[in-house]
Parts: C-alpha cells; structure tokens; sequence
C-alpha cells in the first residue's frame, strides 16, 4: 500500500487549491479526477470583490483576495505560466440615478478601496453606455481552464494525479484510515463540486426538496467574435463580457436554479445575446457555449469541514458564484482545521445546518 496524508476527489479550483496548499506544506496526497466537464473550467474567471448589482463589497472581500492574488501568483510561477492578471471591470449605468448611488458607495470605507469615485465616460463607439461607466479597482482575471489544465499534467508527471471516478463502493473508511485501490490515506477530502449530490458520505439536503440546503445553479455563457468590439477589460452591464484573445469574448452568465445538467440551451442563449445587444452596438458571431453547475448552498455561503468527528472525511463544496476568490482562503482554513484542529468560521462550517 502506497501510504499518503490526503486523498483528494475532485479537481476544480477546490482540488486545485487544496492541491496547491498541500504542496506548500509538504504534505503527501493523491487526486482522483474523472476529467469530466465542471463549473471551474466553465468559469469566467473574474475575481471580482464588488457585487455591481447592488453596488456592495462582497462577502469577506478583502480577506479573500489579500490571500488569492499572491496565492495565484504563486502557483503561475509554479506552473511556469501566466494564469492571472489584475483587470478594471467597468459597470454601466443605466441613469443619473445609479450615478449618485455608485458615488455614495464609493464614498463608503469598505468600498472605497475597490470602487472609483469618478464616473469615466465612454469612449467606445461599438458600446452603449450614455450614462457612463464605474470602474471597479482590485479585479483580476484568471485563466481556469489553462490552470487546470497545467496543474494536471504537472501532477500527473509526478504520479500524483488518477483519471477516473472514485467508486464509493470500493472506498474502505475507519477512523485510522482510508483506503482505495493501492493507497492508504490518514484523511480524504470531496472537492467534487455539483456531483457532492451522489456522495454517500455528504449529508445534507439536495434539491428539489423543501428543505434544501445544497443547491445546483447552472451558468452558461456564449462565445462570440467581435473585431470591431476592441474591448480590453471585463464590462458588466446586464450580462458581463469578457475579454479572451484574438477578438473573442465571453458573455453571461446565465442563472438557472435546481438544475444539475451540464447541457447548453438554447433558452440560455437567446436571453443572453438579448441582453448582449443592448449593451453593443457592432456586428458579432456566435462561435460556441459553455455550461457549468454552480455548487450553491441556501445562505450563500461555502462548505468546509466533515459531518462526523470520528471519521477523516471532509468537504470543500458551496463555491458559489464567486468560488474563484474564495478558494485559497478557503482551503487553507480547512487544512489548518485538519492539520491543526483550528475552529472554522461558523459561516462555511458544514455543521451550521445541524
Ligand atoms: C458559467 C459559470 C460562470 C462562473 N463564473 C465565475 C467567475 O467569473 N468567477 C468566480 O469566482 N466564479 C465563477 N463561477 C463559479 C465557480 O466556477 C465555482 O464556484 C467553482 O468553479 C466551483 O469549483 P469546485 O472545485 O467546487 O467544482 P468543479 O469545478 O465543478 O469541480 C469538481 C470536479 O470534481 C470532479 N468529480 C466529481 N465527482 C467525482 C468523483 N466521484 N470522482 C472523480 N472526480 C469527481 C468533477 O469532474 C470536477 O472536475 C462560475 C460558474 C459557472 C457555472
């Protein structure tokens, strides 16, 4: 038996950020990925720490990026890649109305940080902005599919990676241990996103039932080619659209509630570009469509930790629609928790339900 402190289940950014923190640490683990489609690589990849609806910071904003933007830097130098960039997202307004509410919360201490005070004029012919626009300080831009991608293949060289869907049949738990195949592992940890739903070991309510606790939340965004576009940051109006390269951009996301398919629709992409054409006014083709299923829970807010003390067995889950920020925090809250049986925060502790 190959001897490990971690198995992990599941590479998307929770994996992946669980991955990284437990190379840091010098700590020993293996990952089972099935490789299949999940909400990371589907992902736009925006750290952004305004919510631009309501003009507020988001959740523990400024703990959660003091820690990503280095984390993310970090792990590109590892991967010998450029995989994040700092980014201005620019939110336009839609009356004098938004103008005054977007200087007042500028004004205020916890977003004075993140939001510009003046209101920047539009210079872009191919966008519909009269009212203006409000930048938003402090955003990056990831590249999700392209860390994932690297991350892989540079644990895979490693033998630190197995492709294939962990069988909960053949999963062997005690309280000394766990064991799988040819491993023995001291903890394992479920990082699988949406599919936690058919865990055995998670225990908590799942959609469609009245009490409901975990949520899945399925986005989709549409691929277009614009070359008279010639947009350089993330915009946000009714849909946001993000710039990737060679003219092509991203735009949504849709929200589509207690929906577990990772399919496209065509629903998703007719509202979408309905809402893209108010905001451009030059020509554009569809090239493609993404969907992915956000792993949500009920009060918005992540999952760490296990269900049952005398077991190893924990879970990262309830990424959300802003798993991107969050997870390095996140993941190293839930080691430390482990390694060094810190208290988590009340908020993400899987047990708050109870
Ligand atoms: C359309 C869309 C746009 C988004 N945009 C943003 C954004 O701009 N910024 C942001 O911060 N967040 C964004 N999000 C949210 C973010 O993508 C999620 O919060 C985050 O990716 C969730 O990561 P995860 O690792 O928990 O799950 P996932 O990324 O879904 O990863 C789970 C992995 O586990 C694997 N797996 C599951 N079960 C098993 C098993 N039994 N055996 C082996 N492997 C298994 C799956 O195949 C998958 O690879 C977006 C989400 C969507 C859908």
């Amino acid at each position: 038996m190959k001897k490990v402190d971690y198995i992990l289940v599941g590479f998307g950014i929770a994996g992946v950020t669980l991955a990284e923190s437990l190379l840091q640490r010098g700590k020993t683990f293996v990952v089972y990925d099935d490789a299949a489609k999940g909400a990371t690589t589907a992902s736009g990849g925006v750290l952004n720490p305004t919510v631009l609806k309501r003009f507020t910071a988001a959740w523990n904003a400024s703990e959660f990026f003091e820690t990503a933007i280095p984390f993310y830097s970090q792990l590109s130098d590892r991967l010998n890649a450029s995989l994040i960039n700092t980014t201005t997202i620019h939110r336009i307004f839609n009356s004098i109305e938004e103008q005054n509410n977007w200087m007042v919360a500028s004004d205020k201490k916890e977003l004075s940080q993140y939001l510009a005070s003046e209101i920047t004029s539009n210079q872009n012919p191919a966008i519909n902005a009269p009212f203006g626009l409000g930048a938003v300080k402090e955003g990056a831009m990831l590249q999700p599919k392209e860390l994932i991608e690297k991350f892989r293949a540079y644990l895979k060289d490693r033998e630190l990676l197995r492709i294939g869907q962990l069988d909960f049949n053949a999963l062997q738990v005690t309280s000394n241990d766990i064991r799988y195949q040819d491993i023995s592992a001291a903890n394992i940890i479920f990082s699988q996103g949406a599919s936690v739903v058919n865990n055995p070991f998670f225990k908590l309510s799942v959609s469609p039932k009245d009490d409901r606790v975990f949520v899945g939340n399925k986005g989709e965004y549409v691929l277009f080619k614009a070359p008279a576009l010639q947009l350089n940051e993330v915009l946000k109006g009714p849909v946001m659209i993000i710039p990737l390269d060679d003219h092509l951009y991203k735009v949504g996301a849709s929200y589509s509630r207690d929906d577990f398919s990772e399919e496209t629709t065509i629903r998703a992409k007719e509202e979408i570009l309905q809402k893209l054409k108010k905001m451009i006014s030059c020509n554009f083709e569809v090239v493609g469509q993404v969907a992915g299923v956000r792993p949500t829970v009920i009060d918005r807010k992540p999952l760490l930790g296990g269900f049952d003390d005398t077991l190893p067995v924990y879970f990262m889950n309830g990424l959300g629609t802003r798993g991107l920020s969050m997870a390095p925090l996140l993941s190293t809250w839930l080691l430390d928790f482990i390694e060094k049986k810190t208290v988590l925060p009340k908020e993400v502790d899987v047990k708050r339900f109870y």
